[in-house]
């Protein structure tokens, strides 16, 4: 293999003796070139300041070129080589010594895993190649001499020996080239810390990612899908980026590994913007226009991003897939930040996730373009910002739930307050009602009561007679027949009293009919004070006639009521004028223990014919009815 070298180092003759001369003029410049000094004791090596740069951009040249030293290296003082965007070709070189007994073996690591090709050169002091390597994320992974997701050599010294390194760059899109030489046992320890906290991310994005999948099939909700597919592709943009999906997923697929992260970053934008303007969208009526607006001009960055992705030249997809993330990161930044004073306690958290994101970003560009102290933390400030983003976002999320509820819940509490209210209304009108219905029936019961007053009166009206004030003939015509049954019923004698005013015609035609009138009152008044056992009646039966019914009475009590009656009038002088008028009543009597209930005017035809016997023995006097001697 050496000899093969050899031959392809040294062209020919002519061209060697050629190169001799070169050597020989140019040798101040290399000459110039530092010499690093390595023992056994050599750990971590950084190259900053032992290392030379050639840029060759446009017009490549070969190892042997490059050797011709016709060329002005520069030497590199900056902790970090970072060129931005663009179509790169560098070589660089640096030159080492083994200072100690013992042969060295070191470990040349380019932690930078998108560059296209990294070839290295191994020269002795004289210029001949040794070994050389050739890598990239161009050729298929299997080809590394160390298989991990960063670019790494493995470098000899036999004791006492000087080595030239060269390294030849090649790469389309962000060129960097963080060089470190370490010994073996340090390499390790670092990787060992860098790939733990690898896991670490990714383990933790894998968990957030099952549980999110899990909740959306729980909640079915939209946000939670694309929360998914941003937690999804985040740790795939990440892996890409840092070369651990070329080793794992697609170590063959260096055309799609090549489009890899413009893909995943583009569908993490995506999502991350559908997140957004889902998230932003509900329960947010007042910034809904603008988010809405903001939305959908950002939902045209991934369309061009994907465009971009799928058409475009590499350069051209990367330019515009930075930009293009850029832009869309601060979209939901802002208007998280607008709406930050109306929202509530979700809206803080996620404004707080891409502050993370972009603190990340920010972080990760520091410390790319050496402007931060390199630390655990810069050094995986995108991981660290991508993890804090998936977790304030997940907290946003449930806050945003937790809101919702309470809102739901509040507006539970007013549907049942006005739910009371209307219930209290309803009581009150029925309360209004019920006191109208009372109202209503206490009026309805007086007017009732005044009704049955003003009937009985009526009754009591139409049971008296106007003149006298005694009972009238029809109430009399009631009573007799009440009276007759009862004493039917009970067996008792029932007494009738016909009483009739002597000559009233006569009085009448010579006193006139107002003063008959007036007689006729002072007879009935006259009577009454006669008649005072409760249960006995005195009615006018009609004209100067009057008739008293004497219930549970015989004939013996009857006539005797009869004869006061008489004897009252009699005595009584009644003036017209001044002057005395004689004024007499002739009565007749009855009384009997009713055989049936139904002849009750059998009594009155007695005491009728009673008292026509006593106006034909002559007048003022009381005769009771004799039952006519059978014959
Ligand atoms: P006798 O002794 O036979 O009963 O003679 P009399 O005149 O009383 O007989 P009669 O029954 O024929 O006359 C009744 C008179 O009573 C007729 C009428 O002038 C008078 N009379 C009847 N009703 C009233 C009344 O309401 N007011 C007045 N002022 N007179 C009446
Ligand atoms: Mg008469
Ligand atoms: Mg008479």
């Amino acid at each position: 293999m050496p000899a093969k070298i050899a031959n392809h180092a040294v062209p020919g003759r002519v061209s060697f003796w050629l190169l001799v001369l070169l050597l020989v003029v140019t040798s101040p410049a290399l000459l110039a070139t530092p010499v690093l000094e390595l023992d056994q004791d050599s750990g971590k090596t950084p190259l900053v300041g032992q290392m030379e740069m050639l840029d060759v951009s446009g017009n490549g040249m070969s190892l042997a070129e490059v050797q011709a030293g016709l060329h002005s290296w520069s030497l590199v003082n900056d902790r970090r080589i970072s060129m931005g965007l663009g179509h790169f070709d560098l070589w660089f070189r640096f030159r080492a010594h083994n200072a100690s007994g013992e042969s060295l073996r070191q470990l040349l690591e380019i932690a930078y895993a998108t560059i296209d090709y990294a070839d290295i050169y191994v020269l002795d002091i004289e210029g001949n190649l040794i070994r050389s390597h050739s890598m990239g994320d161009r050729l298929p992974f299997r080809e590394r001499p160390i298989e991990h997701h960063y670019f790494i050599t493995p470098l000899e010294w036999p004791a006492g020996a000087t080595r030239d390194i060269y390294i030849h760059a090649r790469t389309t899109g962000a060129m960097e080239l963080p060089l470190m030489l370490w010994s073996e046992n340090a390499f390790i320890r670092h990787d060992q810390n860098r790939q733990m906290l690898a896991g670490l991310y990714f383990g933790a994005m894998l968990m957030i990612l099952i549980y999110n999948v899990v909740m959306f099939f729980g909640v079915r909700e939209r946000s939670f899908l694309y929360y998914v597919g941003l937690v999804l592709c985040l740790p795939l943009f990440v892996a890409s980026l840092e070369g651990y999906a070329f080793q794992y997923f697609w170590p063959e697929a260096t055309a799609w590994n090549q489009r890899s992260i413009g893909v995943f970053l583009t569908l993490t934008i995506t999502f991350g913007l559908l997140f957004s303007y889902d998230f932003l969208r509900l329960g947010t009526a007042n910034i809904g226009n603008l988010v809405r607006t903001g939305t959908r001009l950002a939902g045209g960055l991934p369309i061009i991003m994907a465009a971009t992705v799928l058409f475009a030249d590499y350069l051209t997809m990367l330019t515009t897939v930075i930009v293009g993330a850029v832009i869309a990161c601060s979209i939901p930044l802002l208007l998280s930040i607008y709406g930050l004073r109306t929202l509530g306690a979700a809206f803080r958290y996620y404004l707080m996730a891409w502050a993370a994101l972009l603190m990340g970003g920010i972080a990760f560009a520091g410390n790319r373009s050496a402007l931060l102290p390199q630390n655990i933390i810069t050094e995986n400030a995108v991981q660290l910002g991508s993890t804090l983003l998936v977790i304030m976002l997940s907290i946003a999320m449930a806050a945003r739930l937790n809101q919702q509820r309470r809102s739901m819940y509040e507006a539970q509490l007013a549907a049942l307050e006005h739910e009371r209210e209307a219930r209290q209304a309803r009581d009150d009108a029925l309360q209004i009602e019920l006191k109208a219905k009372q109202e209503l029936e206490a009026k309805v019961d007086e007017r009732t009561r005044e009704l049955k007053e003003a009937n009985t009166a009526l009754q009591e009206l139409s049971s008296r007679d106007a003149l006298t004030g005694l009972h009238n003939r029809r109430h009399f015509d009631e009573q007799l027949v009440r009276e007759y049954v009862r004493g039917y019923r009970h067996q008792q004698s029932v007494a009738l009293i016909f009483a009739d005013i002597d000559r009233f015609k006569e009085f009448n035609d010579e006193h006139g009919h107002l003063v008959g009138d007036d007689c006729l009152r002072a007879v009935a008044d006259l009577m009454s004070e006669c008649i005072t056992r409760g249960g006995d009646l005195l009615a006018r039966y009609g004209g100067e006639e009057f008739c008293i019914l004497l219930p549970g009475t015989d004939l013996e009590g009857a006539r005797a009521v009869a004869e006061r009656v008489r004897e009252r009038i009699a005595d009584t002088e009644y003036m017209v004028a001044g002057t005395p008028v004689p004024l007499t009543i002739s009565l007749g009597v009855t009384a009997m223990v009713p055989a049936t209930s139904e002849d009750a005017q059998n009594l009155v035809k007695q005491a009728d014919q009673a008292l026509y016997e006593a106006k034909r023995q002559g007048r003022n006097r009381v005769i009771t009815f004799e039952q006519p001697a059978e014959t």
